[in-house]
């Protein structure tokens, strides 16, 4: 029932300035911060971290999705808890802000929309990604954290959260 899960604070977040604040939503819902570490992406990793977003929604979303990602550094996340996986992706809200709801970090901080994205040519620009299921976040926390980067303690909210 602990999981943990990858977050990444996109370029946008990180330019933006919201690192903080976003990182509060998780620390105050009692998430655990298992690792954290601002990296500059290649495209090579890029590539590896959203190796099926060309079959799911085409080579052109993946071509502005990677430059995108590769215009600055991101802050990646490795967060535990009770179902991780989902509860953070539910904080994050859907994919497109336009739809995301109010609460969500995506529906609270943007709101374009696929249709202007598009038509702009350009990724949507929606401050963090989070591991889709239980299976995804274990291939991408081994993709993006050396195990000794990842830390295993307690946090005072394990007595009242956990
Ligand atoms: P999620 O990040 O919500 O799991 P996906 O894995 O399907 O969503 O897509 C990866 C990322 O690609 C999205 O977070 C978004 O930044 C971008 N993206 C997805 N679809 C589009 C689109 N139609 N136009 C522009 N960018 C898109």
């Amino acid at each position: 029932m602990i999981e943990r899960t990858l977050v990444l604070l996109k370029p946008d977040a990180v330019k933006r300035g919201l690192m903080g604040r976003i990182l509060s939503r998780f620390e105050d819902a009692g998430y655990k911060v298992a690792g954290a570490k601002m990296v500059w992406i290649t495209e090579d990793l890029g590539r590896k971290h959203y190796f099926d977003v060309a079959q799911r929604r085409g080579e052109k979303v993946l071509k502005a999705l990677l430059k995108f990602m590769t215009n600055g550094p991101v802050m990646a996340l490795c967060l535990e808890g009770i179902n991780a996986v989902d509860g953070v992706r539910k904080m994050a809200g859907s994919t497109e802000p336009k739809q995301a709801l109010p609460g969500t970090i995506r529906g609270d901080f943007a709101h374009i929309s696929f249709a202007h994205a598009d038509k702009e040519d350009k990724a949507i620009e929606n401050l963090i990604h989070a591991s889709g299921n239980v299976g995804e976040a274990k291939q991408e926390v081994a993709l993006w954290f050396k195990p000794e980067e990842l830390h295993s303690y307690k946090i005072a909210h394990q007595e009242h959260v956990f």
